[in-house]
């Protein structure tokens, strides 16, 4: 078993279901990454039920290197799993378990090089940016953020490790999840027409929404996206009490993903817009509350920049990719630090699936990458 597959087995242990504490997995970590010689910072939750870690070796330089994980997975609830889904199964040239490709694999070839990185002088730093609750929208992060931003200086490359076949991503879309809620007045159903029907109030939200992906759809475009324009999108409507009481209140939730060249403002204040002309509709009920509930950047860097090429060099695949799924690599461009997402396994076969499991061969590609970032550290 090499070293990363041993510290995989380690991690994969630790249940860190995005709702459960995440803290045994960090006191191991911290505890790895401090005999290796590094710096380790522990960043808490607010209600201090998780943390996550920044740790840095090496001089106190710009133009290191940092890689970035998170440390939770989602729940197992509902699956048919064969396997054990918190205990590393060796299955020939795969291994399986909970996060071995959303992304505790990347998280072991990053800490098993950690481990190698201590043993010679470094002329730049390497350093590990280790998040919770990235599976319930990037929340970790946004709260690490304040004490983060401090400590992670002016590496060259931040490397967000979310499985991309080991492919560079140099894009993927924001998003913004919002709720809104209709309301109405509520009254005997015999008298409906006397009153203000909060479901009439969201539906008439609703077709508007439609009428915006329309516009969306014939605005910006990115051919590399398999969905090349902004989305919005309603997840979930929930209205009334019972058939003879006129509704008084509606929720919809709806969520957005945007392109990089459409911020995320201009299509939060086009649903306000909407929201607004709803109301007026209504002069006698309360204003439709637009409430945004979560939201993160999206990543967009120049696929012809040569810190990219030199990603795609060290990754071994030469062409750039962009995913359709979100990541914390927003939140570091944010920071103007150049941010790729590169990672082994691949989201579409195994993230958040049963029986997720990781192919051995994705784990060398990304050990042998690590190899490249330590010399090129060194250098
Ligand atoms: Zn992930």
């Amino acid at each position: 078993m090499t070293r990363t597959l041993e510290i995989l087995d380690r991690l994969v242990a630790f249940p860190t279901v995005s709702r459960d504490s995440n803290l045994e997995l960090i006191d191991w970590v911290q505890a790895l990454l401090a005999d290796a010689g590094f710096e380790v910072t522990r960043i808490w939750s607010p209600d201090r039920t998780k943390a996550g870690l920044f740790a840095r070796i090496g001089p106190n330089v710009d133009g290191g290197i940092c890689l970035s994980a998170h440390t939770d997975v989602v729940p197992v609830d509902g699956q048919l799993w064969t396997r054990p889904p918190f205990e590393l199964t060796d299955d020939g040239d795969r291994v399986i378990g909970r996060g071995t490709t959303d992304m505790k694999g990347f998280l072991a070839s990053a800490l098993a090089t950690a481990e190698r990185a201590g043993q010679g002088k470094l002329s730049f730093p390497l350093s590990l940016s280790i998040s919770y609750d990235e599976e319930i929208g990037c929340v970790g992060i946004q709260q690490m953020m304040p004490e983060l931003r401090n400590l992670i200086g002016t590496p060259r490359l931040v490397i967000v490790g979310e499985p991309t076949s080991m492919q560079v991503a140099t894009g993927h879309k924001g998003k913004s999840a919002l709720n809104v809620t209709c309301h109405g007045q509520a009254g005997h159903s015999a008298l409906a027409p006397d009153f203000v029907n909060a479901i009439h109030v969201a539906a008439g939200f609703v077709t508007k929404i439609q009428g915006l992906q329309d516009r969306l759809k014939s605005g910006a475009v990115d051919k590399d996206y398999r969905i090349p324009y902004s989305t919005v999108h309603i997840g979930k409507i929930s209205g009334g009490t019972a058939l003879n009481i006129v509704p008084s209140e509606t929720q919809v939730a709806l969520e957005f993903r945007h392109l990089a060249e459409t911020p995320a403002r201009e299509i939060e204040s086009e649903i306000r817009k909407i929201a607004d002309d709803v109301s007026q509709a209504y002069p006698c009920a309360p204003k439709v509350d637009v409430d945004v509930v979560n939201s993160y950047p999206g990543l967009d860097i120049e696929a012809t920049k040569p810190i990219v090429t030199w990603a795609s060099d060290i990754a071994g695949t030469p062409k750039t990719t962009k995913v359709s799924f979100g990541t914390e690599a927003g939140f570091f461009s944010q920071l103007g630090l150049d941010t790729v997402v590169l990672g082994p396994g691949d989201m579409a076969t195994d993230g958040h699936k049963p029986d997720e499991g990781l192919a051995k061969s994705e784990l060398i590609s990304c050990d042998r990458m690590m190899d490249q970032i330590c010399s090129s550290l060194r250098g």
